[in-house]
């Protein structure tokens, strides 16, 4: 698509403001009632969704040019989706969300992108991740690992680490369990090791389709190769990457999470466990493993008016509205852990508040990314909970790095941690 195409939309956006708020009949504290971490902290209507249609619309018609403080206002968006699920409980036709990216898009092709992000596609072309890493150390995370590497050997099964749980050593532990876990279970997997590719998906919420569509398509050819029915992956960034972004290219492989595969392992009995974790813990919906974890529905049709007024799509239009996002196997396998309490924030599956790390605003504003993960901690604190569990790298990582900036003594697990813990 083009900006252009969503030219209809930028006329229909009613400008309703419902886009800055948890749809009403969720709020339940006036304190946690908002969603957009980029107008809650910019607090200026171009930071909003519906401040994004206008700035988009007056792009393509030519009243307005590029300038920093357009740049900034693209980029501040953090691609959580949260504003695409209240908009969708008043509005049927309208997709903010894809056309924020879209609007990420045509900025990057026109050579308006952050040079905070121009370094990161530097590190993906020259060492396939996002991390400025050295490309021969990826599969050092599983150097004591016996498990294949599927650039040598074939498998049904795919573990992908990802850029994070491959260069992140604190974090990178969850990988080797997740690898543990599923080996336990007798499963067919291996890893691509130092051969293993950024799945592309954080360099598409940053506007860089090209690039993304680029190593999309290396994956798919060495999953390929090496035979790879299934991926598994413990990165929500993956997941959605895998998920959702793939099968357009025309994947049509199976995608999983590891918090699905391991709620699965302890419903048929496979998995069980033997040590009481005493934490009261409250969980963080990953915006890419809740409300836009949905899977890929391919659609093909045309937009039609009926009377001239109402706007119609035939045939229908698949809505992703967030609701059939992975909620259930995370609380599912907390609830399954002897002496784990789960203890809910306000926002949470769909209406979840984004973790800050997302769209690459942890990369070129590192201080609004604070604050965003700074406002979750909050609401996590407001639960009475001890800990703050997630179920994504990138999350862990911003929350760690805020709770540490803060001062605060709030634990931050991935699952898996918990999950060892307890076997
Ligand atoms: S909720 Fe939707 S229609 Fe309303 S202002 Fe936001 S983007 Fe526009
Ligand atoms: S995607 Fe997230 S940050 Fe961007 S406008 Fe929507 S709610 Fe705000």
């Amino acid at each position: 698509m083009a900006l252009e195409d969503f030219a209809a939309e930028m006329d229909r956006c009613s400008q309703c403001s419902y886009c800055k708020w948890i749809p009403f009949d969720q709020v339940k504290s006036w304190r946690f009632a908002k969603n957009c971490p980029s107008i809650a902290y910019h607090n200026f209507n171009s930071y909003s969704a519906r401040g994004r249609y206008a700035v988009a619309r007056s792009l393509i018609k030519g009243q307005s040019g590029y300038s920093d403080t357009v740049r900034k206002i693209v980029f501040t968006c953090m691609t959580c989706g949260s504003c695409d699920v209240s908009c969708k409980v008043c509005r049927y036709n309208l997709e903010p969300l894809e056309m924020a990216r879209e609007l990420k898009f045509r900025l990057v092709e026109d050579g308006q992108g952050l040079d905070e992000h121009q370094a990161i596609i530097e590190s993906l072309n020259k060492e396939h991740n996002t991390l400025g890493r050295p490309r021969a150390e990826r599969g050092a995370w599983a150097d004591d690992l016996d498990v294949p590497r599927l650039y040598a050997d074939k498998a049904e099964v795919l573990f992908h680490a990802g850029c994070r749980f491959s260069y992140d050593r604190e974090l990178q532990g969850v990988a080797r369990t997740a690898v543990r876990l599923l080996k336990q279970a007798g499963v067919d997997v291996g890893i691509m090791g130092q051969r293993e590719m950024c799945c592309g998906g954080r360099v598409y919420s940053m506007g860089y389709r090209e690039t993304f569509t680029r190593f999309a398509q290396a994956n798919l050819k060495a999953w390929d190769r090496a035979g790879v029915k299934t991926v598994v992956t413990s990165c929500a960034d993956g997941y959605h990457a895998f998920k959702r972004l793939y099968p357009k290219l025309g994947s049509q492989v199976e995608v999983l999470h590891t918090v699905e595969f391991i709620a699965r392992l302890i419903k048929e009995g496979q998995l069980t466990f033997r040590t009481a974790v005493p934490l009261t813990v409250t969980y963080h919906d990953p915006c890419h493993l809740g409300r836009q974890g949905e899977p890929y529905v391919p659609w093909e049709g045309v937009e039609k008016k009926i009377k001239n007024q109402i706007v119609v799509y035939e045939p229908r239009r698949p809505r992703y509205n967030g609701a059939w996002g992975v909620y259930d196997p995370p609380r599912d396998i907390l609830r399954s852990i002897p002496g784990v309490e789960l203890v809910e924030m306000e926002r949470i599956r769909e209406y979840s508040w984004c973790c800050g790390a997302g769209g690459g605003v942890r990369e070129a504003y590192p201080e609004f990314s604070r604050w965003t993960a700074g406002e979750r901690i909050e609401e996590a604190r407001a639960t009475g909970a001890e800990a703050l569990v997630s179920a994504c790298p990138w999350c862990e990582r911003n929350f760690k790095d805020a709770v540490k900036a803060l001062g605060d003594s709030l634990q931050v697990y991935d699952i898996v941690e918990l999950v060892q813990k307890a076997m």
